[in-house]
Formats: C-alpha cells, structure tokens, sequence
C-alpha cells in the first residue's frame, strides 16, 4: 500500500526526472523555435523545453533570439549559411 509519503517522494523524484539545465535546453532550442513557427506545437513536442523556458531567464533570452532569427528567414529576410549548406545538402523533396 502506498503512504502519503511515498507517493510524495516519488512525485519529487519523477519532476527532476523531467526537468532539463541550461545546456540540454540550448542544445533543443533551435529544433523548438523550428517547431514552434512550422507546426505551433512546440510545447506539445517538446515539454521539457518548453518548461524550462517559463523557469529560466537565460534561455528564454536565447529563444527570443532565436525565434526572431528564425521568423526572418521564414519571411526570406536572411537566409543563413547554415540554411544555404542545408539546402545544399539535401536532396530535393525527397521525403514528400
Ligand atoms: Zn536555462
């Protein structure tokens, strides 16, 4: 049978389970940003990341950047190199 307690402990452990630093959620935020602008359901995919941002000033600093970034591209402002190689790269509609 399981106590008030235990099961409180396991809800503490199962939380830090969940949460992520800084450093996994940098490395996840250009994929969220992709996310978020393409299908709007970045917080779905990905709610680690999306968590992490409502707690953490840094990163959501990042994402703000990030996303603005991302948002000109999609308006074809400013292709990046990194979008220039990708292009590159990848052979033309093959997945569709
Ligand atoms: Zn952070």
């Amino acid at each position: 049978m399981e106590t008030k307690f235990s099961r409180w402990m396991r809800q503490v452990r199962d939380t830090r389970d969940e949460e992520i630093d800084c450093s996994a959620c940098l490395d996840q935020i250009s994929q969220y940003v992709d996310l978020e602008l393409t299908r709007g359901e970045a917080a779905q995919v990905m709610p680690l990341v999306s968590h992490h941002l409502t707690q953490c000033a840094v990163c959501r600093e990042e994402y703000g950047v990030l996303r603005e970034l991302a948002q000109l591209e999609m308006n074809g402002a400013m292709p990046t190199e990194e979008e220039l190689l990708d292009q590159l790269q990848r052979p033309p509609e093959s997945t569709q």
